[in-house]
């Protein structure tokens, strides 16, 4: 160790102190100041995280963090939930890793019996990875895979909607409706083709007129490719990173199912974001009472304590796939990861015994309520919206024009991390315009003081911004 980073070190030791006992045991493994790491902020060092617990992250320059968005809504019940480490570590002294050709493991078949019972599915089969985009990837393999057992093999594309965001991969990103596909377009597929109900709030129509509007978009891309090609419908229930928060209304999701069995579809739900309890049910089409053919989840799965995803099938397609001799063949070599099971199936347990379902419906009332208040203090907010623990917040001009007020979500979030508040900001291009909006998702698990201290710091920054 050169003397210079141990002066460094020091430094840092003495800022660590008055953080907590627990903070000791991270000292020693801190070792350079320098980031050879490649970020997305260039000349910016971050703050370095050294403890987090609950909704709370401490960082080595001895700050405090409130996480409300769990990074990028990530953090189901928070940070290092004790019972989720505790299954963790009882794994690892266990079984750490099968390869799926040739083990099966104990935790992974306890999470396909646990997603049995809280999906929205009929006789739901599972499919286990390590990120949001693998499963996507996963469901596209699968949608291929069915319609080929069933003699179609034509139905090969698919129809997504924008904005929305489905992964990094290339056929994730293919399938997403963001700016983020700007500068790989050449080697994706044009599959964001209809847009998502609710996005634009300046169009002002009715709910009714919205379902409508959006059912058409879905019907002239079916339309245009021929249903006979078309393998399924790519949507996230709520979406997340791009518009923050945007809801159906009322009738779409039922519509789209109506749609998805008329012209022999699969209705593929990613609920990378509204999985686990997040909008206050296990799952975000459970909401408008829809059973979908696949969902896909991550992120709150195991609430950032194993890189873990997953795939629910409904019971009729995994009986094709599994009345193959090659069943589902195509995965990833961490598919069905004995350490993210453990974590996965303790999840579930977790938002069961601490009764989190019903937390996130109350607390998100009570968060919504305040995001209201603030709202009337400002013309600024065009529109609040989501379920739950999911509550995206839109910047405008005025009310009068509902103009995307151009940087808020950029400033807001500056503002609100100058305040030790963590959002989540999301920018999203919707034809020529920037809609400016950011997205809040604290833990199911928040309590009622933590969720006032957020709205506090919040109601400070948007008057800052
Ligand atoms: N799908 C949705 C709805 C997401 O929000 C994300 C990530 O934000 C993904 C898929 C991709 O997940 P990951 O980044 O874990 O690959």
């Amino acid at each position: 160790m050169n003397p210079q980073s141990h002066v460094r070190i020091m430094t840092r030791m003495e800022a660590f102190r008055g953080l907590g006992p627990k903070v000791g045991h991270t000292m020693g493994t801190m070792a350079s100041t320098t980031d050879f790491s490649l970020t997305a902020t260039p000349g910016r060092q971050l703050p370095v995280a050294v403890r987090a617990e609950g909704c709370r992250i401490w960082t080595a320059d001895g700050r405090e963090f409130i996480d409300a968005c769990g990074g990028a809504m990530v953090m189901s019940v928070g940070h290092c939930h004790p019972r989720l480490i505790e299954a963790l570590k009882r794994q690892a002294d266990e079984v750490t890793f099968t390869y799926r050709f040739a083990f099966s493991n104990e935790p992974m078949l306890e999470l396909a019996d646990l997603l049995r019972e809280i999906s929205p599915m009929p006789r739901t089969w599972s499919f286990f990875n390590s990120s949001g985009s693998e499963s996507v990837e996963s469901a596209i393999h699968l949608a291929l895979l069915y319609w080929q057992l069933r003699g179609q093999p034509a139905k090969t594309e698919f129809i997504s909607r924008y904005p929305s965001y489905h992964g990094s991969t290339i056929a994730a990103l293919g399938l997403s409706g963001t700016s983020r596909r700007n500068s790989f377009e050449a080697l994706l597929t044009k599959n964001a083709v209809a847009q998502t109900p609710n996005a634009d709030i300046r169009a002002r129509r009715t709910p009714a007129a919205e379902v409508e509007f959006a059912i058409k978009q879905l019907e002239d891309a079916i339309a245009a490719r021929g249903a006979d090609k078309v393998a399924g419908i790519f949507l996230e229930p709520i979406t997340g990173a791009s518009g923050a928060a945007v809801t159906p209304p009322d009738g779409y999701l039922e519509r789209v199912r109506e749609l998805c069995t008329r012209h022999g579809l699969l209705m593929i739900c990613d609920e990378t974001i509204t999985g686990f309890g997040r909008t206050g049910t296990w799952f975000g089409v459970e909401q408008w009472g829809v059973a979908p053919d696949v969902i896909t989840f991550a992120k709150g799965v195991t609430s950032g304590v194993v890189p873990f995803s997953g795939m629910l099938v409904a019971g009729d397609i995994a009986d094709v796939l599994m009345a193959s001799p090659d069943g589902f063949p195509v995965g990833h070599t961490f598919s069905g990861y004995p350490l993210g099971c453990a974590v996965g199936a303790e999840m579930v347990r977790v938002i069961r015994d601490e009764g989190l379902l019903e937390n996130a419906r109350l607390m998100g009332q009570r968060l919504r309520t305040g995001l209201e208040a603030i709202a009337a203090t400002t013309p600024h907010i065009g529109d609040i919206r989501g379920m739950g623990l999911l509550q995206g917040i839109e910047f405008v001009e005025d009310a009068e024009s509902l103009a995307p007020r151009a940087g808020a979500a950029a400033r807001v979030t500056a503002a609100a991390r100058d305040r030790q508040l963590m959002i989540y900001s999301c920018p999203t291009a919707l034809g020529s315009s920037v809609l400016e909006s950011v997205l809040l998702a604290p833990p199911l698990n928040i309590t009622s003081t933590d969720v006032d201290q957020i709205l506090d710091r919040l109601s400070d920054a948007i008057g800052a911004a």
